[in-house]
């Protein structure tokens, strides 16, 4: 049993909408977007943070930021898109399990 809530959407314990999936990674709709696209992209290995991310992590954590662009382009963010992780609870971290915010406007 986990307390974490990302590790219990991965889980499918809690509904979310996934837009990106496989076996490493999971990506899916913010439920408070502060853009009209914001995604959260979570490694499904649990991790507490940016900060906790050892060398081992360093093939997952390259795979994660190569599929942001493919994922910011098939939610039409083709313009181009911001990125964000927060980090610690200085750095405005809510959520202790590492994830990637992707927030943009569509291109028309
Ligand atoms: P943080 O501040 O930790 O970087 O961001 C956490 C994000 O997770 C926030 O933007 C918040 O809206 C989002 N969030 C928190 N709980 C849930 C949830 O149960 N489902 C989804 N889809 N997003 C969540
Ligand atoms: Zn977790």
């Amino acid at each position: 049993m986990t307390d974490c809530i990302f590790c219990k959407i991965k889980d499918k314990q809690i509904p979310a909408d996934v837009v990106y999936e496989d076996e490493h990674m999971l990506c899916f709709k913010d439920i408070q977007p502060s853009a009209p696209v914001h995604l959260l992209l979570i490694p499904k290995t649990h991790l507490d943070s940016l900060a906790h991310a050892e060398a081992k992590y360093e093939a997952l954590l390259g795979k994660m930021m190569l599929k942001v662009p493919q994922i910011a382009a098939d939610a039409g963010l083709t313009n181009g898109f911001k990125t964000q992780i927060n980090t610690g609870k200085g750095g405005g971290q809510e959520v202790f399990h590492l994830h990637i915010h992707i927030l943009g406007q569509p291109a028309h």
